[in-house]
């Protein structure tokens, strides 16, 4: 049994119910977690060392069964709504009993005191305390490590508590179903209890720092990757899942911030991770070779599969999930900023994986196009391949998080809009999606076309090209773009029926108007100008 060797917080654990012993596994390291994780039976290692695991029953988020704590905090701050979903402080008691006594029922615990915010005004001290060693080896490699030093006199601010074995009672507990995440501003804890999903915590922390650094710190949290040029340039990539935030973040040229969550304060950019949560459907060596290599010991790689007798990852199986994923620590990449603090960014790309085929791969939005576009929040998800061809669901998402953000849009858009007008920022829309047609006639746009436009803008050469403007949507489009063929930048060329391109942009164009009427009493009428229009 390993025995805690530095100072934990007793009268915390007390506090919250949990019993103090020596069963109590304290800021393992990386390999202990994966040793026991082997030795338990929940996980084997691959052929480069990494520990694969199956996250059971959940696969992915599921944002139908997480609540916040309707409270004199929240009450009149939170924007209640699908994603948002209030629950009682009585139930929330009654929730924390049950972890509580689960978590002392099982004969061991794993607990880690870790860190959010890489800007140390802005460091959120957090204690996560899990069933299994392999949730804790999730929250070594995701949230920042502290030194031994620190740990002396850590005071935990926050506390996660994790128990994937417990199903809880709907009906007794006020919840949907067996499963939930739970989240208290009042007692500062997340209860998350049903899932086995590890992305849950990560995104649960960035939920509150998303109430926090806007409402009380005047810092603009975001849903983006972050990386930094050789002259210290800062560009962010905004975008919903699936769009390319961590794949156009690693970038060998430039040095990555983080590949999903910061915050833009009045002259920087941190990062509020330690790792990344990378996609591994599809990865391959050639193309992704930053991520590939960092599936490697201690990384975490989930609901992936062997090709049979072997323990080589075959990427294409997406039988689980499409959702396979790996965590690392950022250092895990070859090029990563430490601290991860950047300046403020210079470009902001909006990533959007439109499935129809219509928008750019590449165009220059105005700042009030900019605050349209972001408000919005639009990409199209593609159902899984598996169940039978279906149509691709356009989603609009505000400020490319919904799920994540517990205030309104208007606040973090207002943030925005200031920033990109005080700092005369450029700002990107890059469709990383369709191109030659919607999805099942044209193609996924090539990812080196992709960072070749990307990188055309970082290094300046777009500076000099000439622009026109989509018909539709009013956004510049470059006539000309280093190492992408000119054609494809004006999607309508792409398209064998012009007159098919032109319905399905219009079509497109409806939707975004339809969705946008809930924001038109928060924004400009210059921004409402900026509606696509036909
Ligand atoms: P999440 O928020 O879920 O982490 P993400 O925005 O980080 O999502 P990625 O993990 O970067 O998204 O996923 C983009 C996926 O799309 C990758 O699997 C990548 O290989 C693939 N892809 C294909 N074509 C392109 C392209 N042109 N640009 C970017 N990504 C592409
Ligand atoms: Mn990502």
């Amino acid at each position: 049994m390993h025995i805690p060797t530095l100072q934990i917080s007793k009268d915390k654990l007390i506090a919250l119910g949990l019993r103090f012993s020596d069963t109590i596994h304290y800021q393992l390291s990386p390999e202990e977690l994966v040793q026991q994780t082997l030795q338990r039976g929940e996980g084997s290692l691959n052929d480069t060392g990494a520990l694969v695991i199956n996250t059971g029953e959940f696969t992915g988020r599921s944002p139908k069964d997480k609540f916040i704590v309707k409270d004199e905090i929240t009450s009149n701050v939170v924007d209640w709504n699908d994603f948002n979903q209030p629950i009682e402080e009585k139930y929330f008691t009654v929730i924390l009993d049950k972890i509580t006594s689960y978590l002392n029922s099982l004969p061991e615990i794993w607990l880690r005191d870790c860190v959010a915010c890489a800007d140390s005004r802005y460091r959120l001290n957090l204690r996560v305390i899990t069933e299994t060693p392999v949730m804790n080896l999730f929250a070594y490699n995701m949230f920042l490590r502290p030194e031994q030093g620190e740990l002396e006199n850590y005071d935990p601010e926050w506390q996660i508590l994790s128990a994937p074995g417990l199903k809880l009672n709907a009906t007794e507990c006020w919840i949907r179903q067996h499963n939930a995440v739970v989240v208290s501003f009042r007692h500062k804890m997340i209860l998350i209890a049903g899932t086995g999903y590890t992305g849950e915590i990560k995104k649960s922390i960035f939920g509150i720092l998303n109430f926090i650094l806007p409402h009380k710190k005047n810092v603009l949290s975001m849903h983006c990757s972050a990386n930094v040029g050789k002259n210290g340039e800062t560009a962010i990539f905004f975008g919903l899942s699936g769009t390319g935030k961590t794949t156009l973040s690693a970038d060998p040229g430039r040095k990555l911030i983080g590949d999903d969550e910061h915050g833009w304060t009045n002259d920087s950019v941190f990062n509020f991770e330690g790792g990344c949560y990378a996609k591994c459907i599809h990865l391959s060596k050639e193309k992704e070779p930053e991520i590939y290599n960092a599936i490697r010991k201690g990384a975490l790689v989930e609901n992936v599969k062997f090709f049979p007798g072997t323990n080589e990852i075959n990427f294409e199986d997406g039988s689980v999930t499409e959702n396979t994923r790996v965590s690392y620590p950022l250092n895990y990449i070859t090029n990563s900023l430490d601290p991860s603090i950047g300046n403020a960014p210079k470009n902001i790309f909006f990533l959007t994986c439109d499935a129809y085929g219509v928008l750019p791969p590449i165009s220059k939005l105005t700042p009030e196009q900019a605050m349209y576009h972001f408000i919005s929040g639009y990409t199209a998800k593609i159902a899984g391949t598996e169940t039978g061809i279906k149509d691709p669901k356009l989603t609009f998402s505000a400020c490319f998080g919904a799920p994540f953000i517990p205030l309104h849009p208007a606040k973090y858009a207002e943030m925005l809009g200031q920033k990109i007008r005080n700092e005369k920022v450029s700002v990107w829309l890059v469709n990383t999606g369709w191109t030659g047609g919607p999805y099942l006639v044209g193609n996924r746009i090539r990812l080196e076309f992709t960072r070749s436009m990307v990188s055309a803008v970082l290094d300046a050469r777009l500076d000099s090209a000439e622009f026109q403007n989509h018909p539709v949507f009013g956004v510049a489009m470059p006539v000309s773009c280093p190492g992408v063929p000119p054609e494809m930048l004006n999607p309508v060329n792409t398209w064998n029926d012009k007159e098919a391109y032109n319905e399905q942009a219009k079509c497109l164009a409806g939707r975004f108007i339809e969705n946008f009427k809930r924001y038109e009493s928060f924004v400009s009428p210059e921004v409402l100008a900026s509606a696509p229009g036909f």
